[in-house]
């Protein structure tokens, strides 16, 4: 038995056999001379590999179509029309005839050629299509070359999913039923791989360094979310332990669930607000069952990650309505869009950038492309009669961009006013506050919207430096550092002067040790995955707003951070126990 320890990043437990994805995404592409009496030969084969790849694509789309509608499935029609483009064809008989090299290289330069011309017209739309001849083309080039086009919403059995790196695009796209883990090189606890991990509720393990060098496919593995350990052939006795763990935690579940409907109020009568963070429309089942009191973040960029390509104003309203009136009338904050950072697809239009988590990223990025963030408000608004809207933008670094969105949304409305569009009267506008400069001008801030909602996974990474999936540096992604206590504290207060709710839709506000110090400095609501609500209320219950709000004055003024948690730890030891 061999163990590794990596970052605790998604809980609970999970036994199953090892299944390495190695990064072969760009193979060699074999280049060679040959004859003019080869060239028909060379065409046959291309002909064969087109066929297989239209079956497969064939049997792509009707998947799809039945799981997740014409929408999605609508991309592998026009793979399909691709696969008969007279100019494709041309151009490959041609070149074939011309440069007299293999059929696999003069497939690869004419993708290659094709994409980059394209990508020189700097037009989104175009662009977008660049991915998918890129897609097309690999696809008929990975036939050419015996091998198998893999895809991880292919898997069939259960397994646990051994990586370097997967983008959060990866694990929205992939067959969540069968991957009971995730593992992987890299990533840390607010990655968003890390966050969409939780969301699905599957457990994971990161910032491993070269697991996918010690661990072979097939192996037998425990992976420990919550301790953030693994067990490579695990001895019987470990085995039996876990098996006993996993147990224990579907009894203590059930309890949690027998009482999700009693709201969370302190012991000396604070209520506070719980609610669920998701990222794709279908989260809105597992915010229903574990009792969340509406949804604090909807991550609408994922919409556009899931389908790897830009979702019309239709989409994209359907998706808004079918959240608002699955929760209604629980309210739901939906945020703008946040693309950029960490949440790309090769397959959007985000160019590389030195610094992405510095960089055109989220509200930057909207109110550049001011004709995509209309889109989305248009689509906003005329799903706000289906609910409880509220709008929230995220990333904002000072006055002037608030001022901006607001004008941006105000032109949205007086569009729909213009087209009889009916819209909600009133539909209360927040801001997100995760970089410190906004933190420090909250008073400020707080005169332009209805709410805060404090992003801590970003929060501390501007905070402390530290870039949120890095591993190497996970260790200083610390919460507690008082730093990042005393920011949070000023922007409750400072919202709190100004009328306004504050509330947290980051990490932080679903850890355990976090609740007592956050309920003292007076947070009115916590938004987190759904799976840790129950949990959540639970704790709350068990808790006394006068103890916390000492407890948090004290805890602000100690030094460091593992004074402020051994701190937390003494008052909740009698409190709370560790299961789940
Ligand atoms: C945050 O930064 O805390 C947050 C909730 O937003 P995201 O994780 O999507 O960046
Ligand atoms: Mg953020």
């Amino acid at each position: 038995m061999t163990v590794l320890h990596g970052i605790a990043a998604s809980a609970g437990i999970a036994i199953a056999r090892a299944f390495v994805l190695h990064d072969d995404e760009n193979p060699k592409v074999p280049r060679y001379a040959i004859t003019l009496s080869d060239v028909e030969s060379e065409w046959s084969r291309f002909i064969n590999a087109l066929g297989r790849a239209r079956e497969e694509i064939i049997v792509l789309r009707d998947k799809t179509k039945k799981e997740t509608g014409d929408e999605q499935s609508a991309i592998f029609d026009s793979h399909l029309l691709m696969l008969d483009d007279p100019d494709l064809h041309n151009s490959i008989q041609n070149s074939l005839k011309s440069t007299l090299y293999n059929i696999e290289w003069v497939l690869y330069q004419y993708a290659a050629d094709l994409i980059q011309q394209i990508e020189m017209l700097d037009n989104p739309i175009l662009q977008e299509r660049s991915s998918d001849i890129y897609d097309v083309t690999h696809r008929i080039l990975n036939h050419l070359m015996y091998r198998e086009r893999f895809s991880l919403a292919d898997i069939n059995h259960d397994i646990v999913l051994i990586a370097h790196n997967l983008l959060p695009s990866d694990i929205v796209s992939m067959n969540k039923k069968h991957i009971k883990a995730l593992v992987m090189d890299a990533g840390g606890k607010t990655s968003h791989t890390a966050i969409l991990a939780r969301a699905f509720e599957i457990p994971a393990v990161l910032g491993l360094g070269n697991v996918t060098q010690a661990i072979k496919n097939d192996e037998l593995i425990i992976v420990d979310g919550d301790s953030g350990v693994l067990y490579v052939n695990p001895e019987p006795e470990q085995r039996a332990y876990y098996d006993g763990i996993i147990r224990k935690k579907e009894q203590a579940l059930k309890v949690l669930l027998s009482e999700i409907n009693r709201p969370a109020t302190t012991l000396d009568g604070k209520i506070c607000t719980i609610k669920a963070n998701i990222e794709i429309p279908e989260e809105t089942a597992a915010v229903k069952k574990y009792g969340a009191e509406g949804i604090g973040l909807f991550r609408s960029e994922f919409l556009f990650l899931q389908s790897k390509h830009v979702p019309d104003e239709e989409a994209q309203f359907q998706a808004y309505k079918k959240v608002l009136e699955d929760l209604a009338p629980k309210p739901v904050t939906i945020r703008t869009l946040d693309l950029g950072g960490d949440k790309v697809a090769p397959e959007l239009f985000i160019s590389e950038e030195k610094n992405p988590l510095l960089g055109w990223r989220a509200i930057r990025y909207c109110l550049s492309d001011t004709e995509l963030f209309q889109t989305q408000l248009r689509a906003l608004l005329r799903a706000s009669v289906y609910g409880e809207l509220k709008i929230m933008f995220p990333m904002i670094s000072g006055v002037q961009e608030v001022e901006l969105a607001l004008e941006q949304l105000e032109q949205a409305k007086e569009y729909c006013r213009s087209k009889d569009i009916v819209i909600k009267d009133t539909i209360p506008v927040g801001i997100m506050i995760e970089i410190p400069s906004a933190a420090l001008i909250a008073d400020i801030l707080a005169q332009k919207v209805n709410f805060f909602s404090i992003g801590t996974n970003d929060l501390i990474q501007y905070t402390i430096a530290v870039d949120r999936g890095n591993e190497k540096v996970a260790y200083l992604h610390d919460q507690f550092h008082p730093a990042v206590l005393r920011l949070i504290r000023h922007i409750i207060e400072e919202g709190h002067k100004a009328g306004i709710s504050v509330g947290m839709c980051g990490e932080m506000a679903s850890d355990p040790l976090a609740l007592p110090l956050l309920l003292g400095f007076g947070l009115d609501e916590f938004s987190m995955s759904a799976i840790s609500v129950p949990r959540t209320k639970q704790i709350i219950r068990s808790l006394q707003y006068n103890e916390a709000k000492e407890l948090a004055e004290y805890s602000v003024a100690l030094e460091n951070s593992a004074k402020i948690v051994s701190h937390i730890k003494n008052y909740l030891s009698d409190k709370i126990s560790d299961t789940i």
